[in-house]
């Protein structure tokens, strides 16, 4: 069993395709797995063993009649509690979601069902997908599994806990602001941001519907061609959502080669503020990149460095007008005043989000609306929109003299827990090499650079593409991977400590 979960997941479904194994038999390694390690690492919210199981027994029915429903029939995934799942709990790792079981499947769970994968369960987050950590989850923080005193990362550690603790060998999570990529550079694993439209947002809950894209979260860049394949592509539900073809992913993995492809350093994204052990591991794979054929140069993006300053403008004005749906009406939780006898619409709207946010969430909301109040709106929400402009203007230029871009995913490895809680402009700052990305649109993946030398942890190389170019990421990505394995012997995971000696 446990050499079952620590493969891949095309190696897995190659596995079931060749009767060597089965979907329950895999399935049922991963919900041990997560049974055995889970009240260590607190990946998950919810595991949905009864459902999962049932899902991987059709798709062993699939398989035996030689009808497979994809390239990843039959293995499991975990997603992330941001997405709506039809019988089984969402709650955004908010209180006052608790209990609010959805009515229907966002498009990428219908997605992955119709596919054949099963639903282990749903990832833990920081609420509402607002934070760096996973701290801000009202359900309790997930642990690092490198070092369990340590953060995973977020807004999606769970998910991506979870794949580098192998009790899910696939997981979707969701990137606003760096939310895949940055939890996927802390945890040493891979982690894809799609281009904005690329992947249906519906039933994605809305943090920042300009800024959200749901995507993989692997140990392999391989396997997360193979997994956006499944959940990419137009969607008429999603207004937003592109209507064109994805590109070949699993193709650009196959065919990876660097020669005459040309890498730009992003001037601004590396220099003061980064940890040297992460500096050191980037310089070095951009070192690899050069030796592997590619034409390296470094491009300015001169405007980068207000992207912060305009996300935590944009992201507040939009979070604070989507999450005023939770109102104690139509979702969760309702909290009545205890001071008043019969209660107002509006008492009770008030008792329940006072309780029912948690404090990130309510800073988030004032800055919000007060950045969209009058007399205020020109001032920071306009202002913020302008410099959005100016960043994907540095993205059109850097592109015309560029294939694609590359950084350090996030400045600094995993933190301790509590670090950075009580500061929250510190906890900002992780997203600094992620958030231009999601302010132009652009698709972004992070994949494992080597350890720091100062803390032996993992540190990530971002590859940015222009929009709609998403196969290039998976090109760079995996030639990466492979020149970096070829060092390490082995994937970077191989060298995490073990989590209760039971790998
Ligand atoms: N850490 C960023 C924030 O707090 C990104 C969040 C995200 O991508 N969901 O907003």
């Amino acid at each position: 069993m446990a050499e079952l979960i620590q493969r891949s997941a095309l190696e897995l479904a190659d596995a079931i395709a060749r009767g060597e194994t089965t979907s329950v038999e895999v399935t049922q390694a991963h919900l041990d797995r997560i049974a055995a390690v889970d009240e260590a690492v607190h990946a998950f919210l919810h595991v949905d063993a009864d459902g999962a199981l049932r899902a991987a027994r059709e798709a062993d029915e699939r398989r035996s009649a030689g009808q497979p429903a994809s390239a990843l029939d039959g293995v499991p995934v975990a997603v992330k509690d941001v997405l709506a799942t039809k019988g089984m709990p969402t709650t955004c790792g908010s209180r006052i979601l608790q209990g609010w079981m959805p009515p229907y499947d966002a498009t990428v769970v219908a997605r992955l069902r119709a596919a054949g994968l099963p639903i282990l369960g749903k990832t833990n987050m920081d609420e509402f997908a607002m934070g760096s950590s996973t701290e801000h989850s009202a359900y309790g923080p997930t642990h690092n599994p490198w070092d369990l005193e340590r953060i995973p990362g977020g807004s999606g550690g769970g998910s991506s806990a979870a794949v580098a603790a192998y009790e899910a060998p696939l997981a979707i999570g969701t990137d606003t602001g760096g939310s895949i990529r940055q939890p996927a550079a802390v945890t040493g694993t891979i982690g894809v941001k799609p281009t904005y439209g690329g992947v249906s947002r519906y039933g994605l809950v809305a943090l920042a519907s300009s800024l959200d894209q749901a995507g993989p979260c692997t140990r392999t860049v391989a396997d997360a061609a193979a997994l956006h394949e499944i959940i990419g592509g137009h969607d008429p539900r999603d207004s937003t959502s592109i209507d064109r073809p994805l590109p070949a992913l699993r193709e650009a993995v196959a065919n990876a080669d660097l020669s005459g492809v040309r890498v730009g350093v992003v001037k601004e994204l590396g220099g003061e503020g980064y940890q040297t052990g992460v500096r050191a591991r980037f310089d070095e794979a951009v070192k690899l990149v050069t030796d592997a054929g590619a034409e390296v140069v470094e491009v300015s993006c001169p405007h980068f460095e207000y992207g912060l300053g305009a996300y935590y403008l944009i992201l507040p004005s939009e979070a604070s007008s989507n999450l005023a749906k939770f109102d104690a009406m139509r979702y969760g939780l309702r909290v009545l005043p205890d001071d008043v006898d019969s209660p107002s619409a509006e008492q009770v709207m008030t008792a329940t989000r006072e309780a029912g946010f948690g404090d990130e969430v309510k800073r988030r909301i004032i800055l919000g609306t007060y950045a969209l109040s009058s007399g205020y709106y020109d001032a920071y929400y306009g202002q913020a929109q302008k410099v959005r402009t100016l960043i994907s203007r540095d993205f059109e230029t850097a592109f015309a003299q560029v294939d694609v871009l590359v950084s350090p995913t996030a400045p600094t490895t995993a933190f301790r827990i509590g670090e950075k809680l009580d500061d929250p402009l510190a906890m900002y700052l992780n997203d600094i090499a992620t958030i231009p990305a999601n302010l132009a649109g652009v698709p972004g993946i992070s994949v494992p650079s080597g350890l720091a030398d100062e803390d032996g942890l993992p540190a990530g190389l971002q590859v940015l593409a222009p929009a709609t170019a998403d196969d290039r990421l998976y090109r760079v990505g995996a030639v990466v991977e492979s020149l970096l394995e070829a060092q390490w012997g082995g994937p970077l995971l191989a060298q995490a400590p073990e989590l209760g000696g039971r790998r």
